[in-house]
């Protein structure tokens, strides 16, 4: 097996990098920020395949990732727990994601919060960023993957038989493509009060609302403003996050702020990968939108694959 660079160390760069070198290539990641400052840290992260497409590729790559996530579960150093919550349906149910997930129950009618029609139970993977990145970069280094802070602008300044682009929002101007869009999302970190079930309220009146309990925090949410480059907190949106979660979870009523961020989720009409007309093999890995973390194996392997 020959040379491969990565561009980009979040969740989808150093997951290809570590499925790359697994296959036996020599990889090395460039990232321009420290993985703790990328959208994939932000991410709340429990497995749902949310604002990606086209819908038979994702669904693919969901599934697979949910088999890697839910081994990932046994071993404590990853960060990985199956965790058991409510998709709340306020609307005509549309489970296009159904076919990615085994187990689907319904909440009985009696059970559902007002205003709320149907909801789909299930138990999916929840991911805690700050445990699982760093347990992924311990991971690369061990398969000897070597990971360097480096702010690419050309690709043509990059070594490698085969090149990955997986730089997230700003893939685009490595390969010219202006189809990529932010979707801001902002989210805030509360002290886990023994919550163990997630829940996810995305058509609710007053703002799409997620809650996800990781081990020692509970992940409020959110918002989804397309085409915002804002990256600072909005302290008015963190209070009518928190008004809303915990509305529909009382048990968060006292629990403390641990900490707040706001993330870029990178959009697209279609999650893009794909090897690029030339010479050298450039495989294009991004536009995960707000699925990254429930893609990335399946996209992982996906490039492996096509690195030959
Ligand atoms: C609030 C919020 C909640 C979310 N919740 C979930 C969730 O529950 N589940 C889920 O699956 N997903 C979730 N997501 C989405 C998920 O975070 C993203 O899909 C994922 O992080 C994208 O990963 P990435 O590696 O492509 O991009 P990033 O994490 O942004 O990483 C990009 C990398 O590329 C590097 N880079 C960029 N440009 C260059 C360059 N020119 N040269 C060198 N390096 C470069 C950066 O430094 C960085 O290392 C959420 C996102 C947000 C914002």
């Amino acid at each position: 097996m020959g040379t491969a660079t990565v561009v980009g160390g979040g969740v989808i760069g150093l997951t290809c990098a570590l499925e790359l070198a697994r296959a036996g290539h020599t990889v090395t990641v460039l990232s321009a920020d420290p993985v703790e400052d990328t959208t994939s840290a932000v991410a709340a992260a429990i497995w749902f395949p949310y604002a990606a497409a086209p819908i038979a590729p994702v669904l693919r790559w969901s599934a697979e990732s949910a088999t890697t996530f839910a081994e990932l579960a046994a071993d404590p150093a990853a960060g990985v727990a199956m965790r058991t919550g409510n998709v709340l349906e306020r609307t005509a149910a549309d489970r296009w994601w159904e076919p990615a997930v085994t187990g689907l129950t319904e909440v009985p009618a009696a059970e559902l919060p007002d205003g709320v029609v149907s909801a789909a139970r299930v138990t999916v993977p929840v991911v805690d960023m700050v445990i699982y990145l760093s347990w992924l970069a311990a991971q690369c280094r061990t398969a000897g993957v070597r990971v360097t802070r480096r702010h690419v602008t050309d690709l043509a300044e990059v070594d490698g038989d085969v090149v990955v682009v997986a730089a997230g929002l700003r893939s685009g101007a490595l390969v010219g493509d202006d189809t990529l869009a932010p979707l801001r999302g902002q989210v805030v970190r509360l002290a886990n009060p023994g919550l163990t079930d997630w829940l996810i309220d995305d058509d609710n009146p007053a703002g799409m609302t997620y809650v996800v309990p990781r081990f020692t925090d509970v992940v409020c949410g959110g918002t989804a403003d397309l085409g915002a480059f804002d990256t600072a907190v909005d302290p008015d949106v963190e209070r009518a996050i928190l008004a809303r979660a915990r509305a529909l979870v009382p048990a968060l009523a006292d629990a403390p702020i641990l900490s707040r961020a706001v993330g870029l989720r990178p959009t697209r009409p279609q999650v893009r990968l794909e090897v690029l007309p030339g010479a050298r093999r450039v495989i294009c890995c991004y536009g995960h939108g707000g699925a990254g973390v429930t893609m990335s194996w399946g996209c992982a392997r996906e490039v492996a694959r096509l690195a030959g």
